[in-house]
């Protein structure tokens, strides 16, 4: 197939070197990206800068929260969550990262999940808080969902999803239908992304981390994984489950974490 490609057109060989010039700058700016990430102390291959990754999530807020019933009416309700997540955001943890968090209920009673969007745009659903019982759970909620802002979760997804190119064209100033089109579908697919076991684990045992130095109890992000198994299921589309894979021993790594927290917890 490939033969008969190339001396159809010609220039197959041209095209070729070309195609290696282009995947080896690729390659170097791949490598190129590597940074360094303090709160998982990993080195993380990147295609976004932390400012585009703060655009991008500023860009699709707005279409989150049309897709989650809109904001929660409920004024108390947006002050207790901003007051939690301020709380686990002003810690040593924390401080001294560029991410720019806001917390808030979004007003969709089917759907029990929680979203972090790049760059620190934060939601809960009023289902979610609905099934929540104290503030210690509420936390351990958005102690997760912060873990992954921090981890740059969704900037690795981005990396290996190969979505950069459509991205870059998104985060840049769109102008026109086509940079519309492209925003709109570049923000479905982070409403529905789905992060990997491994970045589930790391958002629940840095979560408590985060609990700890905040002050709430470690013990909550129990109760929450209970809360979210005994809900799971339900509203099919894009509940906790859809996107948030449970990985096997979920508990036992979280009361691993909470019993070791001074040696594993970054300090
Ligand atoms: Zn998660």
């Amino acid at each position: 197939m490939f033969q008969t490609r190339r001396s159809a057109s010609g220039g197959g060989g041209g095209r070729l070197i070309i195609g290696i010039i282009i995947a080896v700058i690729s390659l170097i700016s791949y490598f190129a990206s590597q940074s360094y990430n303090p709160v998982t102390g990993e080195n993380q291959y990147l295609s976004l800068t932390p400012e585009q990754e703060i655009a991008l999530g500023l860009q699709s807020a707005p279409q989150m929260i049309q897709e989650f019933g809109g904001l929660h009416p409920d004024d108390a309700a947006q002050s207790a969550v901003n007051e939690i997540g301020s709380r686990l955001i002003n810690t040593d943890i924390v401080q001294g990262t560029p991410w720019r968090f806001s917390f808030s209920v979004l007003d969709d009673p089917e759907t029990v999940n929680a979203f972090a969007l790049p760059g620190g745009p934060t939601f809960i659903t009023s289902a979610l808080l609905n099934e929540l019982e104290t503030e210690d759970e509420v936390a351990g909620v958005m102690a997760h969902e912060i873990v992954h802002v921090l981890a740059r979760h969704s900037a690795q997804q981005i990396a290996t999803n190969d979505l950069t190119n459509g991205l870059i064209g998104a985060v840049g100033v769109a102008s026109g239908d086509a940079g519309a089109a492209q925003t709109a579908a570049v923000i479905g697919q982070l409403i529905s992304m789905r992060y990997g076991r491994e970045d589930e684990i790391q958002s629940d045992t840095l979560g408590v981390c985060l609990m700890i130095d905040a002050g709430y109890d470690p013990n909550a992000m129990i109760e929450v994984m209970r809360v979210l198994e005994a809900a799971g299921g339900g509203s099919g589309g894009l509940d906790w489950f859809s996107t948030h894979p449970s990985p096997d021993n979920r508990v036992a790594r979280i009361e691993e974490t909470i019993a070791n927290a001074d040696s594993v917890c970054p300090s």
